[in-house]
Order: C-alpha cells, then sequence, then structure tokens
C-alpha cells in the first residue's frame, strides 16, 4: 500500500488566494485540503495588529479546532504615500462590506494628485504553520514591490492586482497573468520560504 501523503489545510477562504497557494503548493507532495472540506470549520477573526498576528491567529485557532496542520496566510497591500495604508485593512478598505471595487475606488481617491514617481507601493504576505496542538511552528515572510496606477488594466488576479504596476515589467499583475505571478508575488516568495520548512519538519518526524 502506497504511504499516505502529509495533511496539510489551507486556513483561507479566499477562493483566488487558494487558487494561488494550491498551484504553488502541489508539486511538493502534501496531501492539500481546504476549509470547505470540513464543516465544523470556523471563521476566525482578525483581531491582530499585525499581518503576522493574524497569520498566526488564523493558523493556530484553526488548527485547534480541525486538528491538523494548518497553514495560513495574511497579507495586504502597503502604500508609502497613505503611511503604509491600507495595510492589514486591505480586505476592508473601504469598510466591513467592502469589496475588491470599492476598495480599489478608495485607493485611487485617496492617490489622486499623487505623482506616478511617490506612488510606491509593495504587497506583503506573512505565512503561518499550525501544528495541530495550535502551536506555531514554522513562519514566513514574502514582498513585492510597484506602484499604485489610477486606471486598472488586466483582468487577472484580484484585489488590487489591475491597479499594482511591477515596475520591470511595465505591467499590472492584472495583465501579467499566473505564471508571472507565481513567480514574483509576496504570496510565492512566502512559500518559497514556507516550504522548506515544511519539508524539515515532516523528515523530522513532526508530521504525526
Ligand atoms: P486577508 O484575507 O485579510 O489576508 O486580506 C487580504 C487582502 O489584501 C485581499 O482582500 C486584497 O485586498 C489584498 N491582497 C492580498 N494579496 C493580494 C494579491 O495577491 N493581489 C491583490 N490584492 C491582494
Amino acid at each position: 500500500m502506497a504511504a499516505s501523503r502529509p495533511l496539510l489545510v489551507l486556513g483561507t477562504n479566499n477562493a483566488k488566494k487558494r487558487q494561488e497557494l494550491v498551484e504553488l503548493l502541489e508539486p511538493h507532495g502534501l496531501e492539500l485540503r481546504i476549509l470547505a472540506d470540513f464543516p465544523h470549520a470556523i471563521e476566525v477573526e482578525e483581531t491582530g495588529a499585525t499581518f503576522a498576528e493574524n497569520a498566526r491567529l488564523k493558523a493556530a485557532e484553526q488548527a485547534k479546532v480541525l486538528g491538523v496542520w494548518v497553514l495560513a496566510e495574511d497579507s495586504g497591500l502597503s502604500v508609502d504615500a497613505l503611511d503604509g495604508r491600507p495595510g492589514v485593512f486591505s480586505a476592508r478598505y473601504s469598510g466591513a462590506g467592502g469589496t475588491d471595487a470599492s476598495n480599489n475606488r478608495k485607493l485611487v481617491e485617496e492617490l489622486a494628485g499623487v505623482a506616478w514617481e511617490k506612488r510606491t507601493a509593495h504587497y506583503v504576505c506573512h505565512a503561518s504553520l499550525s501544528d495541530p496542538h495550535g502551536e506555531i511552528r514554522a513562519e514566513s515572510v514574502g514582498h513585492c514591490h510597484g506602484r499604485i496606477r489610477l486606471t486598472p488594466a488586466g483582468a487577472g488576479g484580484f484585489g488590487y492586482d489591475p491597479y499594482f504596476e511591477i515596475v520591470e515589467y511595465h505591467r499590472t499583475f492584472g495583465e501579467l497573468g499566473p505564471a508571472v505571478k507565481a513567480a514574483i508575488s509576496h504570496r510565492a516568495r512566502a512559500l518559497d520560504r514556507m516550504v522548506p520548512q515544511i519539508m524539515t519538519l515532516i523528515r523530522s518526524g513532526a508530521w504525526t
């Protein structure tokens, strides 16, 4: 009988993020599951003041309830001219019921009149891995630098992607497509640093 693969649950309900995470993790021989596979999964409140705190909360609280290893991430956009906003409030920048469209509208309004050279920004992704007892066993961070356009371009990605230009490419993440995003995004870079830690834990026998 073939040995079963190590089970890892992705602790996010954001379908676009989840798709990116699955594509980044699929080559590594893990048995990936999503929260929708677990009827008793909880909605973890993001009460942290930082990406790191929220990622830890989402991983540890979910892992304790499900009794499995959970990888969670918290991510967002930090705009220099806005003193780092929207930051940890990226998903709800325009309010509690905010959508990508209303968040982008607010971002463009706030940056109106700010010169292109001053519209520098970066995405941040903080990833946290919890064991089934709610202990954080690995963490990583990834960044991706760019500038904010005032008009959207491209329909790829999600969130702020149609406005986020990767300067070297002169294209937004909306235009660049999933292969480029999977190579250089904040999420890809955080996972590049997370996967070796997961492999070390598995080899050490911690994954029981
Ligand atoms: P979280 O679910 O609290 O981590 O919020 C993430 C929010 O940050 C998303 O709803 C987007 O607004 C923004 N965000 C994070 N990563 C990306 C990305 O890769 N592209 C575009 N927006 C992103």
